[in-house]
């Protein structure tokens, strides 16, 4: 958990970068970060995750100019989820696969936040890549029936997305549609509970939020809300609680 913690951190700082570059259509790898304010390379001692920001209280070595507090936060609140996503998983072949989509989701959230977009460049490799890792830990636990039923479950999701479609072009985003594939695919590798428990909380959270925005005055009825950040949430709270939450619906039900 430590270890997964630290490794957050650093992946958060990077996350950062892709958050700020991706939608704008950069490369995240060059030039190296500089302060928007003076123009000024970030020194390695001035890009250590969280601990910089501190030392410099927020502002810029060269022009003091203030440096967001998001950038901490992104890097401090990955290093948490890597932590959770390590002692849930443990330390088993799918640790890597849950930790690729963590970071994932981080990324694709605040983008799709910042900007009501989740750009292809993220969302599209990372299903081969989500794929490729989950396969990894089937081999591992030789459930080859599981890698079968992430297949089957990508595409009943994106399909399932994909369907408002039909009845009116546009009133699903592609960008959802294609997301729909990649939690699709994690949600029924860990068990069909999960994923209709994932799938449905989606809609749940996005639907109680709605509602408590447009309550608030903070929302009129045909504003926008990006959907991807419940869709995210909603496919976290399938893969933690989905079987718990499905037996106990059945044991209701019956
Ligand atoms: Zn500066």
């Amino acid at each position: 958990m430590v270890l997964a913690g630290l490794l957050g951190l650093l992946i958060g700082s990077f996350l950062n970068v892709v958050i700020w570059r991706v939608p704008r259509g950069e490369s995240v790898v060059s030039p190296p970060s500089a302060c928007p304010g003076c123009g000024q390379r970030i020194a390695p001692r001035d890009n250590v995750p969280v601990l910089s920001w501190l030392l410099l209280r927020g502002r810029c070595r060269g022009c003091r100019q203030p440096i967001s507090a998001r950038y901490p936060l992104v890097e401090l609140g990955t290093g948490l989820l890597f932590a959770a996503v390590a002692w849930r998983v443990g330390l088993s072949p799918a640790l890597p696969a849950f930790l690729y989509l963590a970071a994932v989701s981080v990324a694709l959230a605040l983008i799709d936040l910042d900007v009501r977009r989740l750009p292809d460049a993220i969302v599209l490799p990372s299903i081969p890549v989500g794929l490729v890792l989950l396969a990894v830990a089937s081999w591992g636990a030789g459930d080859w029936g599981a890698v079968g039923r992430g297949v089957i479950g990508a595409v009943a999701l994106l399909v399932f997305y994909f369907l408002p479609n039909l009845v009116r072009a546009g009133s699903m985003g592609l960008g959802d549609v294609k997301l729909a594939g990649l939690l699709g695919l994690y949600l029924a590798w860990v068990g069909w509970s999960a994923f209709v428990v994932g799938a449905f909380a989606a809609f749940l959270f996005g639907g109680v939020v709605s509602l408590v925005l447009v309550a608030a005055r903070r929302a009129g009825r045909r504003s926008k809300i990006p959907f991807g950040p419940f869709m995210l949430a909603g496919a976290a709270f399938g893969l933690v609680a989905g079987a718990p939450v499905a037996s106990a619906y059945l044991s209701t039900l019956l």
